[in-house]
């Protein structure tokens, strides 16, 4: 929506690009390979993609894989693919931190050389020890002045393999009284014998992500290396590094605030132990706010990047709530999605005075706003399902459906009043409504202009196809489920975030579409059908979303 201003970062794009300091915009999205990418990565994808493609720049897709413990090449794949499916084209432009690692060990040399790193042995416990507080500078270490030569040897023993993981590092030399804690000699290397997912037991040492990221992004000619606000701080140890070193090309960091979503956790950390210890079916569950759990739920690239849009780019940390993403998703489907028939809980209804061994024809369109998206013909017979919760036998008060004594429209077809109905002797159960229909009010209107006031969905008993429906509700029970440090997370996942009905009905028309899109069951919801589970007499459907935000307020 080119209509609205410009945000701050593409303020600053446009500026640069004006004055011809930076014609070409270079970003990068730099996600680490060690887990699922979320909804909070979509802000920065679109942010980073999106500056791209408006300014005619490009951007790179960059792995940050210094931490061989914990990534994994599966992770890799799985981040290319939700960025592909976000809309999104790195073309030749995907790199790794770790085909730098030759280059970056080779500045740490240099940073030696110019008397601006030390190898330092005090053990991780003693560094944050001497560390000092806010209100108190920190205390030099004693390995702080050693000879370059000295440096120099013992950086290519680490290197080399001669110490144990942990039992070295190397620092950079700037001021234990920097007011900023992270420029108190920040460790910039680290002794870690880990398999690497790409260079596999090559290195022993690993750059940590302070040195490696600035580094990266000068190596690419980045000139706007965009990231989220906890990072305010690293700009200093950013701009001292590729200073120290005198690069040819020194981006420009810029912060935005990050996404933080009511109903979830958002940290890759968090979200996998949900994957690990069970709570979740994986990473891909329809139930978290991960991409490519989103995308199982039935979520568009549409509606996401028109959410990360309509939140926009801005300075100051803000809560969004979830509903303004069931919103994202409810309006794209409003427009594209077609209209079915669905009956999540049968019951029988028999249309007494209706010809037992008829069937007709009834049209009904593909979508109430967008006759050009066609309609299809609904067989009706005697026997009928409707929605359970569409009758009552003693109808409280506002309740404007199927009772005894009463008439409803069936949406298409026609007015049916019900004149009695029969239940299990054992449970009092409905077991069929017995009804009688008007046949002059076909297609839902009578020739004496009599008003009904319920309409409800219904579906020919002999022509409805059987399928599961899950039902999802949010998986946690509060809005800031990570808010209070003293409880862990995982106490308020929601017990009731998954309905499973096995014995729902649809049109059979159904039966033939492609997993992985979406339809709407009037009066239920937006559902997408499931894209890993079912078979084809036997389909799963997932509901996306409800068809009013039934949890406003
Ligand atoms: P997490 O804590 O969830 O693991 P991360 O920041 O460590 O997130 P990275 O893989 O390093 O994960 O993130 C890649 C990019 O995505 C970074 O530039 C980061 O700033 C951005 N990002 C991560 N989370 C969010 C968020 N909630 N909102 C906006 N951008 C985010
Ligand atoms: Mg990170
Ligand atoms: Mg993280």
């Amino acid at each position: 929506d080119r209509s609205r201003p410009l945000d701050f970062i593409r303020q600053i794009v446009a500026e640069d690009q004006k004055s011809g300091k930076h014609p070409q915009p270079v970003t990068r999205f730099p996600p680490e390979p060690n887990g699922f990418l979320h909804i909070g990565h979509a802000k920065s994808i679109c942010l980073n993609f999106g500056i791209s493609n408006e300014f005619g720049g490009r951007c790179h897709l960059r792995f940050d894989d210094t931490n061989p413990s914990k990534e994994e090449a599966a992770y890799v794949e799985s981040i290319k693919r939700d960025v592909r499916w976000l809309g999104f084209d790195w073309h030749e432009h995907l790199h790794y931190a770790s085909d730098y690692f030759e280059q970056i060990c080779h500045f740490a040399e240099r940073l030696i050389e110019l008397g601006k790193a030390y190898v330092c042995d005090l053990t991780g416990e003693q560094i944050r020890a001497y560390r000092g507080t806010l209100t108190e500078p920190g205390r030099e270490s004693p390995y702080r002045n050693r000879s370059v030569e000295e440096n120099l040897r013992l950086f290519r023993e680490m290197r080399a393999g001669i110490y144990g993981d942990g039992e070295r590092v190397l620092r950079a030399k700037i001021d234990m009284a920097s007011p900023i804690i992270l420029m108190r000699d920040p460790v910039l290397y680290r002794i870690l014998r880990a398999p690497h997912h790409r260079t596999g037991d090559a290195w022993c040492i690993y750059p940590m992500y302070d040195f490696t990221h600035c580094l990266s992004d000068m190596l690419e000619s980045i000139t706007h290396s965009l990231c989220t606000l906890e990072f305010q701080d690293n700009r200093q140890l950013y701009d001292w590094v590729l200073d120290t070193l005198q690069t040819p090309c020194h981006p420009r960091q810029i912060e935005f605030a990050r996404l933080n979503l009511t109903y979830t956790v958002m940290s890759k950390r968090k979200l996998l132990q949900l994957v690990t210890d069970g709570h979740v079916d994986g990473w891909d569950d329809p139930r978290m706010l991960t991409i490519s759990g989103l995308r199982r739920r039935g979520y568009t690239p549409r509606a996401i990047r028109t959410f990360c849009e309509q939140i926009g780019i801005g300075k100051k940390e803000s809560w969004i709530d979830m509903g303004v993403l069931e919103n994202a998703i409810r309006d794209d489907l409003n427009e594209t999605a077609p209209r079915a028939m669905g009956v999540l809980d049968p019951v029988k209804v028999v249309i007494d005075n209706y010809p037992d061994d008829q069937v007709e024809f009834i049209e009904a369109r593909n979508h109430p706003q967008r006759p050009e998206l066609g309609s299809r013909s609904l067989p009706f017979s005697r026997e009928l399902y409707i929605e359970r919760e569409d009758f009552r036998e003693t109808p409280p008060g506002k309740f404007f459906r199927l009772a005894p004594g009463r008439e409803v429209r069936l949406r298409y077809a026609y007015y049916i009043t019900c004149v009695s109905c029969e239940k299990d002797p054992q449970t009092g159960e409905i077991t069929v409504i017995h009804c009688t229909y008007d046949p002059q009010t076909k297609g839902g209107s009578s020739p004496d202009g009599r008003k009904v006031k319920g309409t409800i969905h219904w579906l020919s008993a002999a022509h409805a196809a059987p399928c599961t429906i899950n039902l999802y509700d949010r998986l946690f029970a509060v809005e800031h489920p990570d808010g209070d440090k003293a409880v862990d997370f995982k106490e308020h996942l929601n017990p009731h975030s998954l309905h499973t009905l096995t014995r729902c009905l649809v049109e059979t028309s159904l039966a033939d579409l492609p997993p992985g899109s979406q339809v709407q069951f009037e009066r239920q919801g937006y559902f997408c059908r499931d894209l890993d589970s079912g078979t084809p007499d036997h389909p799963v459907f997932n509901r996306i979303v409800t068809l009013r935000d039934s949890w406003a307020k």
